[in-house]
């Protein structure tokens, strides 16, 4: 039986662990070692540690818990924006103006040239015309946001015409029936899951119709004997009956994917020039922002969106409201915008240059994962967030693979619970890691040296 009375005392402990209280604070620190403490009385070990030794215990405690779970990772998932790792990768010129806005004061609502009151989204209305051609633009935080004040604007106590092959669910809790319901706007379906055509819409008109509104099925496709009703058809059909066209493109894109080698998206320009009332685009997804949502149409219409009382509830803040500026700014630049914004810049990467960093990682990722085959091989990015969702880009892999499956797991798990995590996907019994999104080679490489000499055994 190991003696308990041989174990330091709290104030023992304290006095030797002079470096704990500074880096935590004295309160802190007692609690960890009390906590040490009572540990080593449960489950004592034989020999019981010393004052040193449970200091150390009470610092490894406190360092797990400071850890930030929202800490930076390593999205090695191929999915380039992944919804649960935080979408889009902000440009540098957009860190820093954010980083400045929250540093200092900015002029949020306050106009420099006259001296008096402004409207914040000011700052950002001038460039969305511009990017889109729209009459006037406004924004939320985020697209969800959007449809919701857009609809509840246009439609409250009155309906909305969707084709039923658009009543998307996007994820979480985002489904396009429930969002209508929120926004007190009577859903009226019209035509089948797979074709829906001009007369549905048109049959489906009365005096209760509020608005028409359609939705870019983001993350699924319909393919074989499909039809819908093109943009500039459901337009003209809307203008005939004296009603708005609401177009949620989803994702939106401000430039033609094909010229950085992507497949097409409709651009939010053209969505414009369709002769859609009012646009509705993310800013995290294709845009490369941050979280937010975005409406750009007709005057009367934004104008009535900034009046409705929700729109101070779903507002955006300084610090995305500078991020944004400096985003959208970099779209003047068409020709140096891959370079500048990196969810272009990676989602462009060549496939060669991917496989070139694949085949010079190998061997040092495969010293540091003894027992574990390390190939490279071939592989397929996808742009995520319901952008493109059935195109791929073709990529390379580091795929590993362990002995067996209950070793497939402790690998991803080390993985995961390295300083700075790597997260992959485990597919055919590896973890493969798509190295279309890594950037910083040897941060990797030197995170791979964190892993604890057993995390594999
Ligand atoms: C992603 C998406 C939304 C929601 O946008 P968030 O910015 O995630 O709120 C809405 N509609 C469509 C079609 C989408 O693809």
């Amino acid at each position: 039986m190991t003696d308990l009375r041989a174990l330091p005392s709290v104030d023992r402990v304290l006095a030797a662990a002079a470096p704990l209280v500074g880096r935590h604070g004295r309160a802190e620190a007692t609690a960890a070692i009390r906590d040490a403490l009572a540990a080593l009385r449960r489950a004592p070990p034989d020999p019981l540690p010393d004052a040193a030794g449970v200091a150390a215990l009470a610092e490894g405690a406190l360092a797990a818990r400071e850890r930030s779970k929202l800490r930076p990772l390593f999205n090695l998932t191929g999915t380039v924006l992944h919804t649960n790792l935080g979408r889009a990768l902000l440009a540098e010129a957009a860190i820093e103006a954010a980083t400045a806005a929250m540093r200092d004061a900015v002029a949020l609502e306050f106009d420099l040239d006259t001296g008096k009151r402004g409207e914040r989204d000011d700052h950002l209305r001038g460039l969305l015309r511009e990017l889109t051609g729209a009459e006037d633009a406004t924004l939320v935080n985020n697209n969800a946001a959007a449809v919701l004040i857009a609809l509840n604007t246009l439609g409250a106590g009155r309906s909305a015409i969707v084709s039923r092959g658009e009543l998307i669910e996007i994820g979480g809790a985002f489904r396009m029936p429930d969002i209508m319901a929120r926004a007190e706007v009577k859903l009226v379906e019209v035509g089948t899951t797979n074709r829906t055509h001009a007369r549905d819409y048109r049959d489906a008109i009365g005096p209760e119709t509020g608005l028409l509104v359609k939705v870019h099925p983001s993350n699924y496709r319909i393919e074989g004997f499909t039809k819908a009703v093109a943009g500039a058809e459901l337009a003209a059909i809307a203008r005939e009956a004296g009603l708005p066209l609401l177009n949620d493109l989803g994702s939106g894109t401000l430039v033609d994917l094909s010229r950085f080698g992507l497949a097409r998206e409709p651009t939010v320009r053209e969505a414009v020039a369709e002769g859609a009332d009012l646009v509705t685009f993310s800013g995290d997804k294709l845009l490369g922002g941050p979280q937010a949502g975005f409406l750009v149409g007709r005057r009367d219409l934004i104008a009535a969106i900034n009046r409705n009382p929700l729109k101070r509830a779903l507002r955006v803040d300084k610090l995305r409201l500078a991020a944004l500026e400096a985003t959208l700014r970099l779209y003047r630049d068409p020709d140096r915008l891959a370079e500048r914004l990196p969810t272009l810049r990676l989602l462009s990467r060549p496939v060669a240059e991917i496989e070139a960093l694949a085949q010079h990682l190998r061997p040092h990722v495969a010293s540091r994962l003894p027992g574990i085959a390390v190939e490279v091989v071939p592989c397929a990015s996808q742009i995520g967030s319901g952008a493109l969702p059935v195109e791929t880009i073709p990529s390379a892999a580091l795929r590993l693979t362990p002995p067996g499956g209950a070793a497939l797991e402790r690998l991803a798990a080390a993985l995961r619970a390295l300083p700075r995590p790597v997260i992959g996907r485990v597919r055919d019994g590896a973890l493969w890691l798509d190295l279309r999104c890594l950037e910083d080679a040897a941060g990797f490489l030197a995170s791979l040296d964190a892993l604890p000499a057993d995390a594999l055994a």
